[in-house]
């Protein structure tokens, strides 16, 4: 079909108020069965928009307020500055309307540069996505367990899921914080939460990309709907480029998207640029995944039960050496980017606060190495016996089968 041929779908899309009016819908078919609802909100496009749209469809009587809100916030501490601020602008307004806000932290020694550096965890890639579960999920969970134990009672657990038209008609919920603009995050708390403690509702599955982009750009800054600060969203999107360009939401530097559009696109408004030196953090993962900065398995890996591992010659943690320089590497990007926000008056960034570094160095002076790994292994660089998943072993001339 060429592009210029007419579509006979494209005249049975629905209109930006029908997604309104099916989300309206959902809301109060599920909603008003529960007395708590929470949402999950990364600060991303599809979560604000989730629930600045349900707020203002609560404050504009089209549905019914429950006896409680409670809004889960998840910091990983990489979020985008400027997408940040804009959260906290948002976070200001809720609390202004006595809606509780609680900020979603993962423990210090879980948290993105302190489970890398401090417990030698290579970076996340899309074999190895240890960081969703650490930054986000677990602590999610967690706290909603905590909700759930104050009152030992069901709630609503709402999240900015969406899909548009064709997975919400297929009924799928996929994990994918890759496709079509998602949010990181947001499908695993879909699918994940217990069943036991909440259900759970995406009031916007089925609203296109260009309707989120309306809600948060023209109607919710509007006093009518809200006045919600929502425009600044947009900032962390590529402002007038946001809705062409579609970037996915997730943390700065994202190891596992193939290009870190977001950030790409804030640095070329003016106002940002200064925060260029965060293009950086994707060079130092791709080098420390190198062999030199890890160790390596060289020994033949039995499992428990007594099988041979399919993993024979692995690699694995970060030398204490590539984590004390990637440590400084981090550091470093944040002095480039302090100095001139402070000459400018702009705001500083924080990749690694202080409480963060020393649980990095405590960690590092304890020999502190992931599961499984003593540091005793060898460098992922040194010379090893290739063995092969049936146990056998390549023979090399220089060195010795053990
Ligand atoms: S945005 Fe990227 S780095 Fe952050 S939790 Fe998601 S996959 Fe991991």
């Amino acid at each position: 079909m060429s592009k210029t041929q007419l579509n006979m779908f494209a005249a049975m899309r629905s209109t930006f108020q029908e997604q309104q009016e099916l989300t309206v819908q959902s809301m109060n078919a599920y909603g008003s069965k529960y007395d708590h609802w929470v949402f999950a909100w990364s600060g991303g496009k599809d979560s604000t928009a989730t629930l600045t749209f349900v707020l203002y469809l609560i404050e504009s009587g089209q549905i019914k307020s429950p006896k409680k809100i409670t809004v889960l916030l998840a910091d990983t501490r990489l979020e985008l500055t400027p997408l940040w601020m804009s959260t906290m602008l948002i976070c200001d307004q809720l609390r202004n309307r006595s809606i509780r806000v609680d900020i979603v932290t993962a423990p210090i020694e879980e948290r993105f540069f302190v489970y890398m550096f401090g417990k030698g965890v290579p970076p996340p890639s899309n074999t190895f996505r240890w960081c969703t579960p650490k930054l986000k999920i677990d602590p999610m969970m967690k706290h909603l367990e905590r909700l759930y134990k104050s009152k030992n009672e069901k709630f609503l657990l709402i999240t900015g899921v969406r899909q548009g038209e064709s997975a919400a008609r297929d009924g799928r919920i996929s994990m994918s914080c890759g496709k079509d603009g998602a949010e990181c995050g947001q499908g695993w708390y879909q699918l994940t939460a217990p069943d036991s403690i909440c259900d759970k509702l995406a009031p916007i599955l089925h609203w296109r990309v260009c309707s989120v982009w309306d809600w948060l750009k023209i109607f919710a800054p509007m006093a009518k709907y809200g006045a919600w600060k929502t425009e600044q969203v947009a900032d962390s999107y590529g402002g007038d480029e946001a809705e062409e360009k579609n970037a996915r939401t997730g943390c700065v530097g994202c190891n596992l998207a193939s290009k870190d559009l977001s950030l790409l696109l804030t640095i070329k408004n003016p106002y940002w640029s200064y925060l260029a030196p965060l293009l950086r953090l994707r060079d130092m993962y791709a080098e420390l995944k190198k062999p030199h900065n890890r160790l390596r398995k060289t020994e033949l890996q039995i499992k428990k039960d007594g099988e041979l591992a399919k993993n024979q010659n692995r690699m694995g943690p970060l030398t204490f050496e590539a984590r004390l320089w990637g440590l400084q590497y981090i550091k470093d990007i944040e002095t480039d980017i302090n100095t001139i926000a402070e000459q400018e008056g702009k705001p500083t960034i924080s990749l690694i606060n202080t409480q963060e570094e020393s649980a990095i160095r405590r960690m590092i002076s304890n020999n502190t190495w992931p599961q499984g790994w003593d540091g005793t292994e060898k460098k992922g660089d040194e010379p090893f016996l290739q063995r092969f998943n049936d146990g056998s072993a390549q023979p090399d001339l220089f060195i010795d089968i053990v």
